[in-house]
């Protein structure tokens, strides 16, 4: 449920509401915009509902009362009007600006993630993306350098002057990479890891959630939800592509229509990942400028110094000229589009 104040309603009238929702021993959330709402994220007992709406659409400086028509609230445009915007390590997401994350799959030594680093930094990149902790499907697989990784990314996010973005995949390990990079990644399998989100949304961190390759939207925004409800606003959302009909020609479908949808009933930020989208590196480069024109805020893409040596995702790894030649077809894009892109240092507007 949501109260809209009106534009003149004074402090006097909105703690009039709060006192209403708290009588009933529902708690108010405060959500100051072009006018003050004040939302009741909790779920109101269906037999309240409608006595607690009339009671409130009389009281002094009210100018609605609504029922939230969506599962999710803290995550939805009916609560919160206007678009996120995360702050993480000097880069704003969510805003004018398209941010593009971009780096390998694994960190796999410290020489390839410096290199990485400053080949994604040199094209327009603002952030660095690396896995420590890996999720494989298989246990043979590369698991990933852990801690190690992570102090590499640290490093190397310091030297080269770059927001930094890794997975966490346990609860225990939160604290942990939230000490070691600018913003928290949820990976698509730990999109329904509750005591992972709790811990995520207890951090505060900013997080990047992906969304379940087998998840519907209402789940992926619940996900979102948990942590927004666990005192984390500093949630982005990344469409990463669904469980496809046909493996034979794509890993997954990436579900570009994901884009408008989330951006019409969820005010988060939404980043796309054409990597784990398609996992053929000739089609990322088509999905990218698609994502753009769509309307997400930026991109999550796999980039490798030499994908032929990758240790995961090697097929879906852009090599540093094809991520150049991407970057600077972005970058014409933009310029319709109406959004801009950061250019290495510099900060021109393109
Ligand atoms: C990744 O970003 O490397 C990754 C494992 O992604 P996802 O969780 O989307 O599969
Ligand atoms: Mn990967």
């Amino acid at each position: 449920m949501v109260v809209v104040m009106k534009a003149d309603a004074t402090d006097a009238d909105i703690n009039g509401v709060c006192a209403v929702i708290e009588e009933h021993g529902l708690e108010p959330l405060l959500m100051p915009g072009n006018v003050m709402a004040i939302g009741i994220p909790s779920e109101v007992p269906t037999d309240l509902r409608e006595p607690l709406q009339q009671k409130l659409q009389i009281l002094p400086g009210v100018s609605k009362v609504t029922q939230v028509s969506r599962p999710f609230k803290l995550a939805s445009r009916e609560f919160h009007s206007q678009d996120t915007i995360v702050r993480a390590g000097g880069v704003e997401i969510g805003g004018e600006r398209f941010v593009v994350m971009a780096g390998p799959c694994s960190i796999e030594s410290y020489e390839q993630l410096k290199s990485a680093a400053e080949i994604v930094k040199a094209n327009g990149a603002t952030v660095l993306r690396g896995g420590a902790f890996k999720p494989r499907t298989s246990p043979y697989s590369f698991q990933g350098l852990a801690i190690e990784g992570l102090r590499i990314m640290q490093q190397v996010g310091k030297e080269v002057g770059i927001t930094t973005v890794s997975e966490v995949m346990s609860p225990d390990m939160v604290e942990t990479v939230a000490e070691h990079v600018d913003i928290l990644q949820i990976g698509a399998r730990s999109m329904q890891n509750f005591p992972l989100l709790i811990e995520a949304g207890k951090s505060g961190k900013p997080t990047l959630l992906k969304r379940g390759m087998w998840a519907p939207i209402d789940d992926f925004l619940l996900a979102a939800e948990y942590l927004l409800a666990h005192g984390n606003p500093n949630v982005m959302l990344c469409e990463r592509g669904v469980t496809p009909l046909d493996k034979s020609y794509t890993r997954n479908t990436l579900d570009l229509a994901a884009i408008p949808v989330l951006k019409e009933h969820s005010h988060l930020p939404v980043i796309v990942d054409p990597s784990h989208g398609t996992g053929v590196a000739k089609y990322v480069k088509s999905m990218s400028l698609a994502a753009l024109a769509a309307g997400a805020d930026g991109l999550m893409v796999e980039v490798h110094p030499d994908p032929r040596t990758a240790l995961s995702d090697a097929a879906q790894a852009l090599p540093p000229d094809s991520f150049a030649e991407m970057m600077s077809a972005l970058r014409e894009m933009s310029a319709v589009t109406g959004r801009s892109m950061t250019m290495g240092a510099r900060s021109s507007r393109i």
